[in-house]
Formats: C-alpha cells, structure tokens, sequence
C-alpha cells in the first residue's frame, strides 16, 4: 500500500495484453475516435517528452483564451458542464410561476439578480455600507473580536478562519476548527520571499491596495498610507503562518485546546466572545489548528493600532466582495487577478454569475443537472473499473515483498473499509433556511456566505453526517477523505474525455481509471496512510515497513523539486508528494486493473497502438492542460498538485512498462535511473 517507492528495478509488468492484441477484433469507428488520435504531436518524440507528444496537436489549436488563466480538457469540460446549467438558470430567471421559498424560485432569483447589471452599477459600493459603518464603529479593542467573528461568518476572511472537521483522532465526532488566513496575496512566500518577480507582485498589490481604498472615497494620500498599514500586517502575519508544506503533516495541524488553553495561546481573543460571536457559546473546545500564527495574531491585536485593525477589516471586505458590486469595484478586483495569475480579460458576467450560483446554491442547481445529465449506465459501468481498481490494489498489497504482514493485514482492512461514492450525494442539502431575493447581488452573497459557514459550524457536536459531499455533482474533480476513508467522483467528471462508454476499456483505465486508482491510492500516501481504515490518525504502520515508505516518499520529493516554472521557480518537492504519489500508484493500479480486465484479451490495435499505449495516451489526454505562468507560480508555491506537464511526464518516468511500451532509452528523462517505485 503504500508504497513505496522502494528504488531499483521491480516490478516489470507482464506484456500479456500487447501479444494478445494481434489476434484481436478491429476497433469500431467509436472506439477509434475516443482516442482521439488527433490530439497527437507526431514530430514529438514519445520517449522524450510524452506530454507533448500526447497533446502537441491538441495544445496547438487550443491556446488559453483570453478570460482564462489555464486552459486544458478539464476546463472544457466544466464550460460545457456550465453552458448546460446556464440553461437551467436562465428558464430559472424567467419561471414566474416558481413558488416562493423553492429551490428553483431561489436559483432564478440569485441569477438574476447577479445580471441586473443596472441594478448593481446604480448601487455602487451601498450594499456595502451597513458593514463599513460596522467597522468604522469598532472604537474598543474589546469588540475586535466580535467584529472578527462578524466578518468571518459572512465569507470575509478577517485575520482568520473558523470551521469544522472530524476529530483527526476520534473520527465519530465532530470538533471545531480554527485556522491561519488573513493574507490577501496567496502565501506567505509571496510576501517573504526576495526573488524578483515576487517583489513586483507585491509593488502591484500595494497599488491595488492603494486604489480599492480610493473607490471607497478615500484621499489619494489617506488611501497610500492605508494600503502601507495593510501591507505591514499582512506581512507580520505572512511571518507567523505555517508553510503550506508544513500543514501537510497532520500531527502539526491538530492541536485540540479547552478554553483556559485557547486563553493561553492566544490571550487577545476572548474566546467566549468569539464562540457566542459565531452562534456556538457551547463551545468548550477546538483544534486551535496553528498556535504559532494565533500568538502572533493575539499580539497584533493588543499591539496595532484600533485604526490599523480598522483599516485592515475595511480592505478584506472589499476583497470579498468586490467582484459584485459595480463595474470600477470589479474591474479593480480583476486587475489583481491579471496580476496573480495572467488572465487578460474578465470572463462574461453570465459566467461569473454562475460560478458565484455554485458557491451559494451550488447542490441545488446540481440536483437540477444530474436529474438531466446522468444516465443511471454510466454510473455502473465507472463502478466496474472501480472494483477493478480496488481489486488490483488488493492483490497488489497481498504481494508487496517488503511489507510486514502486520502492517499488510491492515492496509487490507483499510482498503477494505473504503467507501466509494458515485454521482451525487443520496439526500439533497436543504436550502430552507437561505433567503435569496432580487434585490442587490451582494447582499444575496453575503447571506449564503453566512448560511454556509452557520451550516458547517452546526455539525459540531452532531454525529457525523456521512451523506454531505465536499463537492458539487457538476464538478469536473474527485477526492479522498482521509477521515471519511471515501472516495468521491462527482457526475461532472464521468464524462469524455475521462469516461467514454464508447471508448476502448485501455483508453477508459487510462482517464477515469487513473483518477479512481490516484483517489484510492491517497489513503495510502504520505498523508492518507497515517489514518486507518475508520479514519483515525493513529498509526498501524511498523517501524521498518514506515522507513522503507518514507525513503520511496522521499525519492517522489527529490524528484519533484528539480523541476521548475516561471523562470526558475522549484517546485516544492514535499509540497507535492501525496498528489505525485497518487498518480504514480493511481495510473499503475489502473494498467493492471485493465490487464487483469475479460476484455484486455482480443482488445483493438487503434492506430497502430496497442492496448498498453493506448493506456499510456488517453493518460496523457487527460492531463491536456497547460497554464499561464503567473498561475504556475502560484500552483508552484502554495498548491499540492503538480503542473499537469509534470504529471505525465513525472509519473511515467518511474513506469517501466511505460518505457517498454514506447521503448523509452535510457539515456531519456522519461527513464529516471533511480525510479521511485510505488506500489
Ligand atoms: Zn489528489
């Protein structure tokens, strides 16, 4: 399980499938076409650059348009995903016959009140003054705290946040959460770090600053002397945060403190206050989830200035809200945005309707899609790749020769435990209590900001609710759930090009069985393996059989970080690891589950490529994807997933029946002399 990425050879996978394709019956027009042939970059060698040589045509005659900041297979998809729903919206706006209070009544209205663009450009920055006269009132260091926990729950993000979680050690309850935030620029690194481009961003962020305070009426010189004392703040806080690397390790990000120890650490907050603030006075306790920064935020509430606070609180609303109120508002907003991350123009107002729709009623208008988009087959025939998958891995952890049978028996368990969710959640949220009207857009953003984090901070306390899903069903995306043990596949990504019933089963074991084998195998990366199968952190793990994983975990690592972006920006290898791992054992677990498959004996030759390469191509379609260098370096610094470029081209260079299959030399970058080797 686990892995491990013991060095050296092993591990050769059987050519079995390649040797029966010869006696195999042609491809149909459909199989042909799902492979999408067209995509390839002929002049590309595949034994040097498999990312190119899968995608090169592909990539040529699809450059990022103008309003995205990267743009791949997944990103078309989720437009179609998202011209679908635009109809279900519009006719939503238009049904006058919509009983109050329904969901579809609630859809329509928030839609259209986010088109009334007249309506938004006349309120200017008004839905907004209720809130700025709160903080302008803000008089004693006392109140702070409420003001805090004020903004907090109406989707601001005030020097820090609040929510739930299980119990990373009792996993049956539900405890309460508080976390790092407060920074408007993504990571600390980008107010730390001296390297060039860097610095530019922050001299950019000072002058957006400068200028959001100004549409709020400020004086030129007030509002450069306001984004100064912001930018001070947030550095001081940028300080204090934990690296994101850091907070991969669990251990370092559970810290369940009482009251008198929350005092303690952070003696500013009166965290009575800050419990009844939030609508849980009950509270006796939470996971204060990075002491560090709550000191150092504690001190800078004793220590800066009121007007200091006061300004910062008035910056993060803004921050939050912008994108909804008039146009100077969102054109500001978006010039941070280009800044960050590259994109040339907004994208159109229906668009950004509908992606705020997906935060605010986001289940609501996913029950509408899958009542239209998902076929009840297709949920069966992902469910017999993933049985493949499991049962791969399940004869893959019966064999792992270096593993103690101790730590193998509960691996098994833990595999065994893995519940699998396909679709769409079982029960629909209830939306009841969320009030959506026509009348300003902010405001209907602000409620539903407010229902949700009410919603999330209501499960404390409660048994937990194993129906919820983290996801919408129209999004293309999957996940693990270290203390749920569940692997989730919305409906938005059971779609070509990551599932095609008319595609061949090696071109479907490439996509969406890479994705279910990369979802299952994070219960057993670097993170996902110090939980157990009920998804408690404890650890069943022998001291040889975990040193034997962390050298293969630390080989991912070295690797990793050699490779760079935007100029020369590492990687950070230990960043990266769980999702690099996950690919590596996800595309392995999805070959010998298609070579184990009835149907990998007699599969097609399409194009002169067997059922193996094949695999290998509809793995690296999947991962079509490229991405403007600004978004690059802040995948780089702050995200735990790899450039797609270096998830193919990273993870087939530890396969060797990748190298055998395209006949890869050694001399290649694609044939990592000290492959890492997982599973
Ligand atoms: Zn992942």
């Amino acid at each position: 399980m686990k892995t491990t990425l013991l060095l050296g050879a092993g591990l050769l996978l059987p050519l079995a499938a390649a040797q029966a394709a010869d006696a195999a019956i042609p491809a149909t027009p459909d199989q042909i076409a799902a492979l999408h042939l067209d995509w390839i970059d002929s002049s590309a060698d595949p034994a040097r650059d498999f990312f190119q040589f899968a995608n090169g045509s592909w990539l040529k005659s699809n450059p990022i348009p103008a309003a995205y900041s990267s743009w791949g297979v997944d990103q078309i998809l989720s437009q179609q995903n998202q011209d679908f729903i635009h109809e279900l919206l519009q006719s939503a706006a238009q049904d006058s016959a919509a009983a109050p209070g329904s969901e579809e009544r609630k859809i329509g209205d928030f839609y259209a009140s986010g088109m009334d663009e007249d309506a938004i450009e006349k309120a200017g920055a008004a839905p907004l003054a209720p809130e700025l006269r709160r903080i302008e009132a803000l008089q004693q260091r006392v109140d702070l705290t409420a003001e805090l926990a004020h903004l907090q729950m109406i989707g601001v993000d005030a020097l820090f946040g609040i929510g739930q979680m299980q119990d990373f050690k009792d996993s049956t309850k539900v405890i309460g959460v508080a976390m790092q935030g407060g920074l408007g620029l993504p990571d600390r690194d980008y107010y730390l770090k001296a390297d060039a481009k860097f610095a530019k961003i922050r001299a950019a962020y000072l002058q957006h600053l400068g200028r959001s305070f100004a549409l709020l009426g400020d004086s030129p010189a007030t509002a450069a002397r306001e984004a100064r004392t912001v930018m001070t703040l947030e550095t001081r806080l940028a300080r204090a945060s934990m690296p994101v690397e850091e907070q991969r390790d669990p251990h370092a990000i559970y810290h369940p403190m009482n009251r008198d120890a929350l005092h303690q650490a952070a003696p500013a907050i009166d965290w009575l206050g800050y419990f009844q603030a939030v609508g849980h006075p009950e509270l006796q306790q939470i996971n204060l989830a990075m002491p560090q920064f709550f000191a150092a935020a504690s001190k800078e509430m004793l220590n800066a200035p009121l007007a200091d606070w006061r300004v910062y609180l008035r910056w993060h609303l803004v921050e939050a809200y912008s994108q909804y109120l008039s146009r100077a508002f969102v054109d500001e907003s978006f010039r941070l945005t280009q800044v960050l991350r590259g994109n040339k123009e907004l994208l159109p107002r229906w668009r950004r309707v509908a992606n705020a729709e997906d935060h605010a009623l986001g289940f609501a208008v996913g029950h509408l899609y899958v009542q239209k988009k998902f076929p009840p087959e297709a949920k069966q025939q992902v469910l017999d790749i993933l049985h493949g998958i499991r049962a791969a891995l399940k004869q893959d952890i019966a064999g792992l020769p270096w593993m103690s049978e101790a730590t193998r028996a509960k691996a098994l368990d833990k595999l065994a435990l893995i519940e699998e969710r396909i679709g769409y959640p079982d029960a629909w949220r209830d939306y009841g209590a969320l009030a959506v009207d026509r009348s300003p857009y902010a405001l209907n953003m602000m409620r539903a900001n407010a229902f949700e984090n009410s919603r999330e901070l209501d499960k404390i306390g409660k048994p937990v609710d194993r129906n919820d899903w983290d996801m919408t069903p129209q999004e293309v995306n999957a996940y693990y759930d270290p203390s749920m043990n569940n692997i989730n596949f919305p409906a938005g990504i059971l779609q070509p090009p990551y599932f095609d019933p008319k595609a061949t089963l090696a071109v479907n074991y490439g996509a969406i069985g890479a994705v279910i084998g990369h979802e299952i195998t994070h219960g057993f990366d670097d993170e996902g393996s110090q939980f157990d199968g009920h998804g408690n952190l404890v650890n069943w793990w022998t001291e040889v059989d975990t040193k034997r994983f962390q050298s293969g975990v630390d080989c991912i690592a070295d690797q990793f970080s050699q490779y760079t972006v935007d100029g020369g920006l590492h990687v950070k290898g230990k960043l990266v690891t769980g999702e690099a791992i996950a690919d590596l054992g996800g595309l392995l677990l999805a070959l010998r589950a298609f070579e184990a498959s009835p149907g990998a004996a007699g599969a097609p030759v399409i194009g002169g490529y067997t059922p193996q390469q094949q695999l290998f191509i509809s793995y690296g379609h999947s991962w079509a994807d490229v991405y403007r260098p600004e978004l690059a370096r802040e995948l780089a610094t702050a995200n735990p997933h790899p450039l797609p470029i270096f998830r193919v081209n990273g993870t087939l260079a530890n396969i060797a029946a990748f190298q055998q299959a395209f006949k890869v030399p050694q001399d290649s970058p694609l044939a990592r002399k000290d492959a890492c080797v997982i599973w």
